[in-house]
């Protein structure tokens, strides 16, 4: 039988058989195909689009060595502090616009405060009253009574990572640690909020870290999986560990959707710089992604997102589950080569004396 009739008959693949899943030699294509058959059972050929909105930006007293924000990096970043109810209202109908299903208001910091939870919420509050999107939080750790004021306040889903695996976890921060991040997740839970929480890989981990985390999200039942590829940002004391090739990248997503057949499965940050040529074959295991860039960086707008969904034969789906209509986007379909027009031009490439 194959894998992915495995999974869809309810099986679930054992440690070795993920890790096995990562292994170089094993043919790629026909390991997406099985993802496919996975992906498709659940989501059809349904993208969802996530666009992030970055609410407070660096002055973390975190050491999570992967991020531009930690209290460790010299990137050369802009503090702000949270943005005002109103810009976060006006970008929220700014993303519902541009064909987002979900916005995610994120916030640095180890955890915000009562104070800043109350302001969160009424934010929220504002955005859910007005605009047919989906929200998500990812404001660091977050107790039950915050996970509840958030709940209360129309919040879908609360995202907290758990990046890597808890071996491993002590390598890329000290600050907290994984205990921390399960607590998070488990107060998100507790009050009925979805729980989103994935990993980022390119950080020197095995390929037992990442079957770890795979196995350990779905003894979570968390129903969305962000899979990030480590961006490089000069001055964060961890940069990539030159594992990931595209195809690797693909693997993980994959495996990710072996491991987790009824989750969404998110290729998150660093898709662009990591998949580069095959980043469309990315949307055979996941069905959804970010546009626009991630929290201090920048990515793929809309335009080229689309189009990519649109000529890969994928579908985009809006927050009460329509299918948008491309026309909406004012899609150019000029042919065109890396966005010049210049190959409109007749050149004598060939001079016959
Ligand atoms: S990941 Fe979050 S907690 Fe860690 S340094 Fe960055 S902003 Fe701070």
């Amino acid at each position: 039988m194959s894998i992915s009739d495995r999974v869809l008959n309810g099986e679930e693949l054992d440690q070795q058989e993920l890790i096995a899943l990562l292994d170089p030699e094993r043919p790629l294509l026909p390991l997406l195909h099985e993802a496919y058959q996975v992906r498709s059972a659940s989501f059809g050929n349904r993208v969802q689009v996530h666009i992030l909105n970055n609410a407070r930006n660096a002055r973390c007293p975190e050491d999570c060595g992967y991020c531009s924000q930690s209290a460790i990096s010299d990137a050369p970043l802009q503090p702000y502090e949270w943005k005002s109810n109103d810009e976060i209202l006006r970008e929220a109908r700014e993303a519902h616009r541009a064909g987002a299903y979900r916005y995610c208001v994120v916030a640095s910091g180890r955890g915000p405060t009562n104070k800043h939870i109350e302001r969160l919420a009424e934010a929220v509050r504002e955005v859910k009253k007005e605009v047919p999107v989906e929200v998500c939080v990812s404001v660091g750790l977050v107790d039950e009574a915050g996970a509840r004021l958030l709940k209360d306040a129309g919040v879908d889903r609360l995202n907290h990572n758990l990046n890597t695996s808890e071996s491993h976890y002590e390598k890329i921060c000290s600050t907290h640690d994984y205990q921390d991040r399960l607590q998070t997740l488990a107060a998100a839970q507790s009050v009925g909020l979805q729980m989103c929480s994935g990993l980022i890989v390119g950080m020197g981990e095995q390929d037992a870290d990442i079957a770890e985390v795979a196995t350990e999200l779905r003894r979570l039942k968390v129903p969305s999986i962000p899979v990030n590829f480590l961006i490089p940002i000069d001055g964060n004391p961890v940069l990539s560990d030159g594992s990931l090739s595209p195809q690797r990248a693909l693997r993980v997503l994959a495996m990710m959707r072996l491991a987790n057949p009824r989750s969404e499965i998110r290729v998150a940050g660093g898709r662009e710089g990591h998949l580069g040529a095959v980043e469309a074959l990315a949307l055979y295991p996941a069905n959804s992604l970010f546009v626009e860039g991630y929290l201090t960086t920048k990515g793929r707008g809309f335009a080229s997102t689309y189009r990519m969904i649109r000529d890969a034969g994928f579908v985009v789906e809006r927050a009460d589950g329509a299918i948008a209509d491309w026309d909406e986007f004012g899609l150019d379909d000029e042919y065109q080569v890396e966005g010049s027009r210049e190959i409109l031009k007749p050149e004598v490439l060939v001079q016959i004396s």
